[in-house]
């Protein structure tokens, strides 16, 4: 049975509500899409590299080292294993969906954060996986996502 990634709720398949491909309870999905509405609104686009600088473009202004976590319980990995094993036809298909997901909440706090600060990009982005402790059942996955928040100039034309 499918989950809200916010509360971590079970939800039925006819329940669930999807924002950005993220699924939610009724509740949540409400929230984030206000959330996500008042976001847009505010903030450009920001860009986001692996790389310490962006192709065409001169750093002005560091901002600081930005970073968001995101936690996976492994129950949740387990209940998707044992439900839409059948469905999707494997693990992997489930297991993708689920890192893909906290992949992407992991981006969007992170570019939520830079906006915050008033960034153009973020540049050096790194994105961490780590099994918190927690012996088999308890344990957690943690998606860790860093970068560095910056200003940024178009770079003038090199004169003739
Ligand atoms: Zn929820």
């Amino acid at each position: 049975m499918p989950y809200c990634r916010s509360c971590q709720t079970r939800v039925t398949t006819l329940e669930i509500e999807y924002v950005n491909d993220i699924g939610y309870c009724r509740h949540c999905a409400e929230d984030e899409r206000k959330y996500v509405t008042r976001f847009r609104k505010s903030v450009t686009p920001i860009i986001m590299v692996t790389t310490p600088n962006v192709a065409g473009r001169e750093i002005t202004e560091p901002l600081g080292i930005v970073s968001s976590q995101v936690a996976f319980g492994m129950n949740v990995f387990r209940d998707i294993f044992a439900g839409v094993r059948d469905i999707v036809g494997g693990r992997s298909d489930a297991q993708q969906k689920v890192f893909a997901d906290s992949r992407k909440a992991a981006f969007d706090e992170l570019m939520i954060e830079a906006g915050r600060l008033g960034a153009d990009a973020i540049v050096g982005v790194d994105l961490d996986f780590t099994e918190l402790s927690g012996g088999g059942k308890g344990g957690m996955v943690l998606v860790v996502a860093t970068g560095t928040a910056v200003k940024l100039v178009a770079v003038p034309e090199a004169a003739e």
